[in-house]
């Protein structure tokens, strides 16, 4: 017995790295598997191959359920009719993993419309809009009686969450995509929908050539700390019964350590000294002073 027996799942993405490692592991702890992937390059563009269909035939190969989707997540239509699909073959679908991405780095301030906009477009839009579909069809089942324990699991990012120089289109993205973790955990908490975030360190295709989790530790017995399959058993106990409780949060996954994140928290007050609004004046003496600066200094950095 796996204990993803009888649960149908959607992977965005699953085609290569973290994906195609989530996808076999949810098969592994016995769900059937939608493994969702275009066949793209790192940038978005068309390669005309199918990992979607290869992760299939490995996930059948070991005995696991598995269909392959190549649609973009993007595509408003395309993930409402995944979501069909999904339930017209398996009876039923429980997780949705949204994890397809690219990157089109560039400083901002030479960055163009089309890369911010298609960068956006995969991973934030993309994330929304197989939401949107997957919690439709969670409410309704719902609100017929059916028992509902639908998971929702983002990806989102370090540079998202924390910065990193040359991703403002990607960072907005996943910092996006943090946000809505949370919406979608409240409106959908009373429909037995759970919504959780993952910020993975992987090496892959999208990470080649960049010291991606430069000083993560080897483990002993050979344990590679940039294997994507170290985020996949946070995903699969994710989407599992035992983690119906938890909802709203983004969890970091470091090789073999996991990270619980808070995000934006209160550090800090000033109240005005009048009770009425805050003065630039007074402000001159209070921001300085909030921020651990002396007056008149001024902020460090950000970031990290
Ligand atoms: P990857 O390039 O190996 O895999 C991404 C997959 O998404 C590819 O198979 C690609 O074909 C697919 N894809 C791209 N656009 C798509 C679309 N419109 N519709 C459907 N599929 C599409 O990259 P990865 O490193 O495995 O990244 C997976 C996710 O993890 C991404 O969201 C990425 O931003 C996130 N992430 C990765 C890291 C890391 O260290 N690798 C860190 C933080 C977050």
């Amino acid at each position: 017995m796996g204990i993803l027996d009888d649960k149908v799942a959607i992977v965005t993405g699953g085609g290569r790295g973290l994906g195609r490692a989530h996808c076999l592991a949810l098969a592994e702890a016995g769900a059937a598997v939608v493994v969702n992937d275009l066949g793209a390059g790192v940038h978005g563009e068309r390669t005309g191959d199918s990992p979607a269909d290869e992760v299939v035939a490995e996930i059948t190969k070991l005995g696991g359920r598995a269909v392959a989707n190549h649609a973009s997540v993007s595509d408003w239509d395309a993930t409402e009719a995944l979501v069909a699909d999904t339930v017209a073959e398996f009876g039923r679908l429980d997780v949705v993993v949204n994890n397809a991405g690219i990157v089109r780095d560039r400083m901002l301030f030479s960055m163009t419309e089309a890369e911010f906009d298609a960068v956006i477009a995969v991973h934030l839009k993309g994330t929304f809009a197989l939401t949107r579909h997957a919690c439709a069809y969670w409410r309704e089942a719902s609100k017929r009686g059916e028992r509902v324990a639908g998971r929702i699991i983002n990806t989102t990012s370090g540079t998202g969450l924390f910065g990193n120089q040359g991703q403002s289109n990607y960072g907005a993205a996943k910092a996006g995509i943090a946000g809505l973790t949370v919406l979608t955990a409240l409106e959908m908490r009373r429909y037995g929908v759970t919504a959780n975030a993952i910020s993975p360190i992987a090496a892959t295709r999208m990470t080649e050539g960049l010291e991606v989790g430069a000083s993560l530790e080897a483990g002993p017995g050979g344990f590679d700390p940039r294997d994507p399959a170290n985020a996949s058993g946070v995903v699969v106990y994710l989407a599992s019964d035992a983690a119906s409780w938890l909802t709203g949060q983004v969890l970091r996954i470091e090789g073999n350590r996991l990270n619980r994140l808070e995000g934006w928290t209160v550090s800090g007050v000033y109240p005005s000294r009048s009770g009425e609004a805050l003065t630039p004046e007074e402000l001159m003496d209070a921001v300085p002073r909030l921020y651990g600066a002396a007056p008149a200094g001024r902020a460090t950095g950000v970031g990290q």
